[in-house]
């Protein structure tokens, strides 16, 4: 068990898998990934999304390949992102023609850290074997892993109609659904089981089972995590846009969590159109922070606001000094060691203010409706200034700088505000 996860609770132990040289599984930290929604044959707008996510903290991320015009852009993208310094792994997502994709695009295969597969529609009836055994063939030509993804929507027909004839057969000990889950389970086992027949190695393997339904996941990945030791992808499938996605994700993700199951997570929201991709990255993060498994950006604690803030300020500040910390964690993330683990408190009123203020590293109290136009602002605890006048934002923003610098900064260090 890690020591990092020792104070939460007693996470299950899955063989270590190595992803362009990020660890997942095994007792490393819990990764964070994201999929571009660009055509991949389109490069120019692939390397953008890609380094949009990378920027945003997402560890791996996925791309579709599709169709040969996707498979040959796939060298040019990682070639692009290495001049731009980036150094993420990229993922291929291999639907129906992985296998002639692969073969055809040796560059395409090199350049990949990871191949996902579907046993579901890797191939159909007498060619699913050659073609899952000639895809898991060129990963160890490679030296590549393979994410063996089942998903609900696409789960092997003829599996599931076996199990179901067989529960027919035994009177109908299980539900439909049961069996569902059960094809889904063994469809992901029995795959990796013949992937390592074939000879990829047990640490060149990720599980996955997504669902669509909160409910289904814990199921089916309470079972997975007991009937192997695979490292697992988690993920809630089609989690849909929204307060929603977010939602289902968050509860299904956080109790397979909780009981130590999961080694690396997507958030699969439907971004509004035109929406920002990198919403699903910043979910996860917020989500293991939350948990308290990973920290990535500072915490902002701000009151929910009630009738004692009737102006908007203490929103505004909130929401300025998140979107500040947020822009500026790809910078200070190597400027300022430590500076993920600082508490910003923007409270409302006196009522809870100066309490709350007190237990971050820097806390502003805001005058509430009928109070004293002035912010008492906190500094480890303690009271260092009041801010009155137009600019109490400005003033607190620069003051919130400051403390990074001096803290997280050492003998190095310039003013945040520069970066
Ligand atoms: S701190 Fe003040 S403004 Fe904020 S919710 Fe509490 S009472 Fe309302």
């Amino acid at each position: 068990m890690s020591s990092y996860y020792s104070e939460v609770f007693d996470r299950r132990r899955s063989v270590a898998v190595d992803v362009g040289g990020v660890k997942v599984g095994g007792d490393h930290a819990i990764v964070v990934q994201s999929m571009t929604n660009t055509d991949t044959a389109d490069v120019d707008a692939t390397v953008a999304q890609v380094a949009a996510l990378h920027n945003a903290g997402s560890e791996i991320v996925r791309i579709t390949v599709d169709r040969d015009e996707s498979a040959a852009a796939v060298p040019k993208i990682r070639e692009r992102l290495e001049r731009l310094g980036l150094d993420v792994p990229i993922v291929g997502d291999f639907h129906y023609i992985g296998h002639k994709l692969l073969a055809d695009h040796p560059a395409c295969a090199e350049a990949l850290a990871k191949y996902r597969i579907n046993p579901g529609n890797v191939g159909f009836k007498d060619k699913k074997d050659k073609q899952f055994a000639q895809i898991v063939e060129t990963a160890i030509r490679y030296d590549k892993p393979v994410r063996i993804g089942v998903n609900w929507g696409s789960l092997d027909q003829m599996l599931l109609t076996r199990l179901m004839d067989e529960n027919h057969e035994k009177g109908g000990p299980m539900s439909a659904q049961e069996v569902t889950r059960e094809a889904i389970v063994q469809s992901a086992l029995l795959s990796a089981e013949l992937a390592e027949e074939i000879g990829l190695a047990r640490d060149r393997i990720i599980l996955s089972a997504k669902v669509s339904q909160v409910q289904d996941l814990i199921a089916v990945y309470t079972e997975l995590a007991r009937r192997s030791d695979h490292a697992l992808h988690l993920g809630l499938t089609e989690a849909g846009m929204g307060s929603k996605g977010i939602v289902a994700s968050a509860a299904a993700l956080s109790i397979v969590m909780q009981q130590g199951i999961g080694d690396t997570i997507r958030i699969s929201l439907t971004p509004e159109p035109g929406g920002d991709r990198t919403r699903e990255v910043q979910v996860a993060q917020e989500l293991l922070q939350v948990m308290g498994f990973r920290q990535f950006v500072p915490v902002v604690a701000a009151c929910p606001g009630c009738g004692r803030t009737t102006s908007t300020v203490f929103q505004e500040l909130a929401r300025r000094i998140e979107d500040d910390l947020r822009r500026n964690m790809p910078v200070w993330r190597d400027k300022y060691p430590g500076v993920e683990t600082l508490n910003v408190a923007v409270m409302g009123c006196i009522v809870n203010g100066p309490g709350e203020s007190k237990h971050a590293d820097i806390g502003i109290s805001l005058p509430g409706t009928g109070e004293s136009p002035a912010a008492p602002v906190f500094v480890d605890g303690k009271k260092v200034r009041t801010l009155r006048g137009d600019n109490i934002a400005g003033e607190f923003e620069a003051m919130v700088g400051d403390y990074i610098r001096n803290r997280f900064g050492g003998t190095q260090a310039e003013d945040p505000d520069a970066a």
